[in-house]
């Protein structure tokens, strides 16, 4: 049986303010979901303020992004080392905002898969647990082209660490047409890239691949997603723009619960 997560990235969104707003009114509506996972993604400069206010609630926190270094000459970067600091359970890798519109923006496919690989053995290596996004373009879905780039980034993966690493992971499908669009993926094309995803990792170990957490993000809203959530591969979500509504966040939440 795998444990759902319902992971709240906010990306750059938040003040000291309006954070604590939204995670009072999120405390206060969400039931005790003991059986599935909660996270929450706040920008890394409000990490200690959510850690405070989450501490003990049995919510979970991470970061939006890591660097694949350790330490030094890396201005603005945050390390593993840095998130762990903060309790942090969770960090994304690869978010398809960060591989198109920053660093790691006009590398290769190839090159960018690698950068990703390396964020994701200095993750795990560290302790936390790297969530690894991947999707395709909207070009790359006209194009037919959905199981070619997933399959690229989890064989880099795989061919880094090996496919037992992936026991300390979780993927997240992230169709990049579907993010922040309004437009989600619908439940029967998500299952489908969710099982291909699958049965590419079980190719290497079948055991792993069972339990494999993968995340379904795109438009994810309370009324889409106890339909995305109800598909067998589907096993929970990253939700962007709905987890800064508390009862959105708090509706996918118990969308999730009923599912398991
Ligand atoms: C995301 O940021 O990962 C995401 C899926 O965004 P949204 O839910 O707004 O599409």
């Amino acid at each position: 049986m795998r444990k759902p997560l319902v992971a709240g990235n906010w990306k750059m969104n938040g003040t000291n303010a309006s954070n604590r707003q939204l995670l009072d009114d999120i405390l206060t509506s969400i039931d005790d979901f003991a059986d599935i996972d909660v996270a929450i993604f706040p920008p890394a400069v409000y990490i200690h303020q959510v850690r405070e206010a989450l501490k003990g609630t049995g919510i979970h926190w991470g970061t939006q992004n890591v660097s694949s270094y350790l330490e030094g000459p890396y201005t603005g970067e945050v390390s593993a080392a840095m998130i762990n600091d903060f309790n942090c359970e969770y960090t994304l890798i690869g978010h398809s905002e960060r591989r198109c519109l920053y660093d790691e923006l006009n590398l290769d496919q190839l090159v960018l898969d690698q950068l990703l690989a390396e964020k994701y053995e200095t993750a795990a290596s560290s302790g936390l647990t790297p969530i690894i996004c991947i999707g395709e373009s909207p070009q790359e879905h006209d194009q037919g082209q959905t199981e070619e780039v997933v399959v690229r980034l989890l064989d880099t993966l795989i061919a880094h660490q090996g496919a037992k690493a992936l026991s300390r992971t979780l993927l997240a499908y992230e169709p990049v047409w579907a993010i922040g669009t309004g437009k989600s993926a619908s439940p029967e094309w998500a299952q489908n890239v969710h099982q291909f995803m699958r049965e590419r990792v079980a190719k290497h170990d079948r055991k792993t691949a069972e339990n494999l957490r993968i995340l379904y993000g795109g438009s994810v809203k309370g009324n889409n997603a106890a339909s995305l959530f109800s598909k067998s591969d589907i096993d929970g979500g990253l939700i962007g723009g709905a987890s800064l509504i508390a009862d959105e966040f708090v509706n996918i939440c118990q969308a999730a619960a009923q599912h398991i």
